[in-house]
């Protein structure tokens, strides 16, 4: 695949294995699609902490190519929010809407490498297959053996998946059993390219973490399943793939996940209330026990009395659970 790379592309690989080599580098990666619960705040929190503790740079990337779910104001209010918490980030921020030209070219050099396919069923259509058990979402391959074209056909363009090869995908989790997903039985041929002509999540966030130089990916546990389709993604392009450190999610009085979109408790109401960015780092690390509760402090003090491997401890996950995917 390397090979396939334009030049620019090539020089880039080569300066971001020399960076991945050398430094540390995590990054913060909401969609900017509503104003942050707590439970993202404390997962911005930990992203923060684990990758300072290693010495590393922390990059803040806005989501943000699904441009219909946007909201406006949404990225102010997220960046308003890290700083209120003294969660400084490294560099400008940087927007997936304003990297479409480095995903395209990724993806013309993988439809050049012949892995990539057209395939022209409907959302409806793959409902129905996984109609009787409903949840795998594994896509059954349909599509595998059609000519590649890029037209309309019955007035409608393809998706372009990804041919996964047999066998597994793994990587380094952090806080739970090693990744190990079944590439055809688990995972199923990526889109990277949807029909409505949108650049898809896996890709860009593949991509991204490649040319960031991304070496601690820290994010909700709700992504553990988004893992493997972005390793597929990793592997194409004959990268390693970053060490995932999957955190528990904050959930509500009645055990369901905070949710962004439904306006999920946010920091506004500690605000409202009156209270200082002390005590909200306290009470978001006192939720995993980092710190007694009741405690009061900065997001730097937290920094200095941490270490890596009590946090790892900590946050251990006793198992990952196989979110929807049927063995
Ligand atoms: N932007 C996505 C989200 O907010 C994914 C984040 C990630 O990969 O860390 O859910």
């Amino acid at each position: 695949m390397s090979a396939l790379l334009p030049t620019h592309l090539r020089t880039l690989q080569a300066e971001v294995a020399d960076l991945r080599a050398t430094a540390r580098r995590g990054r913060y990666a909401p969609s900017p699609t509503g104003r942050l619960h707590l439970g993202n705040l404390r997962t911005a929190l930990l992203s923060w902490l684990i990758t300072r503790l290693q010495g590393g740079e922390w990059l803040l990337r806005i989501d943000d190519l699904d441009t219909p779910r946007n909201r406006p104001g949404a990225e102010a209010s997220i960046q308003d929010d890290l700083r209120w918490l003294g969660l400084f980030w490294d560099g400008p921020v940087l927007r997936q809407s304003e990297r479409r030209g480095l995903y395209a070219s990724v993806l013309s050099a993988l439809r050049r490498s012949g892995q990539l396919y057209p395939c022209r069923c409907s959302r409806r259509m793959l409902a129905d297959v996984s109609a009787p058990h409903g949840r795998s979402g594994v896509y059954p391959g349909f599509c595998r053996s059609l000519t590649p074209h890029w037209g309309l056909k019955d007035r409608r363009l393809p998706s372009w998946r990804l041919r996964l090869e047999p066998g597994s995908l793994q990587w380094q989790e952090q806080l739970g059993p090693e990744g190990c997903l079944d590439a055809l039985r688990e995972v199923g041929d990526v889109v990277l390219r949807r029909a409505d002509g949108f650049l898809a999540y896996h890709l860009a966030t593949a991509v991204d973490e490649w040319a960031l130089g991304i070496t601690d990916v820290v994010r909700g546990l709700d992504l553990w399943p988004a893992t493997g389709p972005q390793v597929a993604v990793l592997e194409q392009l004959g990268v390693d793939p970053p060490r995932y450190w999957h955190l528990p999610l904050w959930m509500d009085a009645q055990g369901q996940r905070l949710s962004k979109r439904d306006g999920g408790l946010g920091l506004a109401l500690w605000q409202d209330q009156g209270l200082s960015p002390d005590v909200a780092i306290g009470r978001l690390a006192a939720s995993l026990e980092l710190v007694p509760a009741g405690a009061k402090l900065s997001a730097e003090e937290l920094l200095q009395q941490s270490q890596l491997e009590r946090l790892r401890r900590l946050l251990r996950q006793p198992q990952v659970v196989s979110f929807g995917v049927e063995s």
